[in-house]
This record gives structure tokens, sequence and C-alpha cells, in this order.
């Protein structure tokens, strides 16, 4: 029986299972095959985070952006979704695991890491809305900032890690400091 490499990654749900996207920004079929056979092949364990808006919004919302996000009832939502996986993460690392990083998605208003979505604040969306009014701007989205917060609370400190939304702007990867 081979030993256990002791070696955990931590992902955003749609990672391994994009079907929790908002429609329209799927660019994989399944799994994001780039970011998740990497760690398969170095016998890394995979820990997969709950998709905090599919699961408070459903499959019918809207693309949104963080500060329609953030508000007590999703904060909520959130911690109440993160508490079983830093109890998870806790009991590993009590355990002798390394949890080698949190990986996000870069944009997200919920898993973003270094980017977030803004701009849209509410009221009647015009009638002839050609764009969306949301643009990319620096900071975690609500689930991340919620995750980071009960990890420290936990006394662990992990790095994070943001992932572009989109396949082709991969390189937009970045790890924090
Ligand atoms: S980025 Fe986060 S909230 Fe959005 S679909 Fe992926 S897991 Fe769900």
């Amino acid at each position: 029986m081979p030993a256990r490499s002791k070696n955990v990654v931590v992902l955003a749900h749609c990672h391994l299972n994009v079907m929790t996207k908002v429609r329209g920004l799927a660019d994989y079929a399944g799994v994001r095959t780039e970011v998740v056979i990497p760690f398969i092949e170095a016998g890394t364990g995979i820990l997969q985070l709950p998709c905090p808006e599919a699961t408070y919004a459903g499959m019918r919302r809207w693309g949104e952006t963080r500060e329609q996000y953030d508000v007590r009832a999703y904060r909520r939502h959130c911690r109440r979704l993160l508490e079983p996986v830093v109890d998870a993460v806790s009991e590993l690392v009590s355990d002798g695991c390394r949890i080698e990083r949190v990986i996000g998605v870069e944009g997200s208003p919920s898993c973003g890491v270094h980017l977030t979505c803004a701009g849209y604040t509410g009221g009647e969306l015009p009638d002839h809305c050609p764009t969306s009014p949301a643009e990319m701007v620096p900071g975690r989205g609500v689930f991340m900032e919620e995750f980071e917060a009960l990890l420290s609370e936990a006394g662990l400190d992990i790095p994070f890690e943001g992932i572009a939304e989109r396949v082709d702007d991969a390189p937009a990867q970045r790890k924090d400091e």
C-alpha cells in the first residue's frame, strides 16, 4: 500500500465542477484539468470547497458583484458552509498534513483572491443594458474573506492563490506573497 503524501490542496468548488458557475461563464466541460491533474499526479489530496453562490442563490442566479453579496445573510451562509471545512482542515493539520494552499477564482465576487468584481449596486437594470457594469477590482471575494478569517480564528495560516476565471486568462494566476 503506498504511503500517504500528507499533502492537501483546497480548491474552489468549480475547479472540480464547472456546473455551478453562472450560466455563460463556463469554458471547460467539467473539471479544470490543467489545475487539477498536476495535483492528482503529485499524489496531493484535494479538498473541494462548497459553492457558496449555487447553494445560496441557485442555478438561475445572475452574475452579481461583490457589493451585492456583501450582506450579513450571505456572510452567515458562507460561514455556515465553511465551519466544517475549517474543522476538517484543522484535523488534517493535527494529523500531520501540510495544506499547500487554497485556490480560488479571480474575479469572482465570492471566490476571488486578489481580484473581485464591483460596479453594480442595485436598482432596476436599464431596458437595453448592452454590457455588464461590473469591473475587476483588487480584493478578496466575500467567501474567501470569510474563509481566511475563520482559518485565522482557528490558528491556521494557509497561503491563498487565485486562478483566472477564464482558461485563456491563465497567466493572471497569482499567489500570496
Ligand atoms: S467561483 Fe465560487 S461562487 Fe462562483 S461558481 Fe465557483 S465556487 Fe461557486
